[in-house]
């Protein structure tokens, strides 16, 4: 016997699964895997990065660091798990995928309160139920969610990853930017103007794959293919992932023209993944033309970049500031399918869905998010009426002004932060099964 269901155990669904065991919720936990996946996802395990392996900044005064503390403050067991995977990535929490998956699988599956299930979801569960079945929600349930919830969908794009022998060293260099970090993390590939302007010349050029989807779709600003980006100008991509500032070469104490920055991949260190290099190049072409960067001259490629559909209900019209539907009570849509968009937002819905959930089940009223935290201005956006809606990462814009106004920006994000980590502590005192 269960008490609730939960569909998808990526990152939103198995906060969710374990925040809900952990109040002594008995769980269903539905996923198609192993044997459904959808094109991004190839491991059997559960809570898989299918792009980057960076789950962003871990300083505070940066949106998503100040949205992991409000996740540590939560008891975020996601966040714990990714922090016993840490791979060196300066000061961003980066980890070893493979390791986050399987030791994400392993507590699920330990757990004497969830029994996971392999099933691909057809139809939306009856009874109280969390559902997270991500941006590549498989078929036919994203059809029933269009339905219930006026679904929306753009597309998104990968960088390429190449191995760490196949990188030119002689051409490359490691430092990290302002000298921020450990410098190990990032390898840094330098272009001359003569170099840059040859890449990006036959950049602009090269032959992309299908287009016929993703030219009605919208391509969403933070996930721009860098040939798109580079359309834009010619020297976009130097103020954009090409940009030499911070980042002097050590050997000659000079800046490039322009650099290209890899960062590792796993913690072995023998994958990089080229920062901000999301293509829907030909993979032939990105061979060739990325080939024009001298340090990946002979890169040989791990994984090539790709676009896919991503998909997310019209959380205004559907949802509440719980992320819970409007329609149904008992039904919460956590991750990016609610209307977030990234790894550690989506982690934060789980949780946020979950412990509405507890609540319902508890026969309580839903304890309303602040909205000067991060994960409450999340709440706040996706459910307020929007005629353009589009998927929100953290970001500080999201959070009321502090008045009177504090003009310095340091100082300024130092009390909105704060404030936040206050309120989400009160909050946190609320959680009634602790
Ligand atoms: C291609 C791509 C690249 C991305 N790259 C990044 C990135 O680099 N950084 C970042 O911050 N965000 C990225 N995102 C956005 C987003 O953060 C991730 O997709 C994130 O994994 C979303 O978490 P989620 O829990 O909502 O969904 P997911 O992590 O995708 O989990 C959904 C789970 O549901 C299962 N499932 C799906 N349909 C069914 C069904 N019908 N029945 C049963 N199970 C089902 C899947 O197997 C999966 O395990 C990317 C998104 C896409 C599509």
């Amino acid at each position: 016997m269960f008490d609730c269901t939960v569909v998808g155990a990526g990152l939103a669904g198995s906060e969710a699964a374990l925040t809900l065991a952990e109040a002594g919720v008995k769980v269903r936990l539905i996923d198609g895997k192993p044997r459904f996946k959808s094109p991004a996802h190839s491991s059997d395990n559960f809570c898989e990065l299918v792009c980057s392996n960076s789950q962003k900044s871990n300083d505070r005064l940066t949106a998503h660091g100040l949205l992991k503390e409000e996740l540590r403050v939560l008891g975020s067991h996601v966040i714990a798990e990714a922090e016993k995977c840490a791979v060196p990535a300066g000061s961003a929490l980066a980890v070893d995928r493979v390791l986050f998956a399987k030791s994400v699988t392993e507590k699920l599956r330990s757990n004497k309160n969830i029994e996971t299930v392999c099933e691909r979801t057809e139809k939306l569960p009856e009874g109280p139920t969390v559902l997270a079945t991500g941006p590549l929600t498989l078929s036919p349930l994203d059809g029933e969610i269009k339905q219930l919830f006026g679904s929306l969908h753009f597309y998104d794009a990968e960088a390429p990853i190449v191995s760490a022998e196949s990188i030119d060293k002689e051409n490359a260099y490691f430092a990290a930017r302002y000298g921020k970090g450990e410098e190990s993390d990032y390898l840094n590939c330098p272009l001359t103007k003569e170099e840059y302007d040859a890449f990006y010349d036959e950049l602009v050029r090269a032959d992309r794959a299908d287009l016929h989807e993703f030219e009605k779709g919208e391509i969403f600003e933070g996930c721009m293919p860098v040939e798109v980006m580079a359309k834009r100008g010619k020297d976009a991509l130097r103020f954009g992932p090409m940009k030499p500032v911070g980042l002097a070469d050590p050997r000659t104490g000079k800046r490039a023209y322009a650099v290209l920055q890899l960062r590792k991949e796993n913690a072995a260190g023998d994958m990089y993944n080229l920062v901000g290099f999301q293509t829907n190049l030909k993979m032939s072409e990105q061979k060739r033309v990325f080939g024009l960067i001298p340090a990946l001259k002979n890169a040989e490629y791990m994984r090539y970049g790709v676009m896919h559909r991503n998909s997310f209900v019209n959380a205004p019209s559907s949802l509440d500031g719980h992320f819970r539907s409007l329609v149904r009570s008992d039904l919460f849509v956590a991750g990016q399918l609610g209307g977030v968009e990234g790894y550690v937002e989506s982690i934060a819905t789980g949780k946020i869905a979950a412990l509405g959930m507890i609540r319902t089940l508890q026969g309580k009223t839903l304890i309303p998010l602040p909205e000067t935290t991060m994960i409450g201005a999340l709440a706040a956006y996706i459910s307020t009426p929007n005629d353009d809606f589009q998927p929100m990462n953290a970001n500080y814009g999201l959070l009321p002004p502090i008045t009177p106004h504090i003009k310095d920006k340091r100082q300024r994000k130092e009390a909105l932060y704060e404030r936040a980590i206050e309120a989400i502590k009160k909050y946190s005192e609320n959680i009634s099964w602790k």
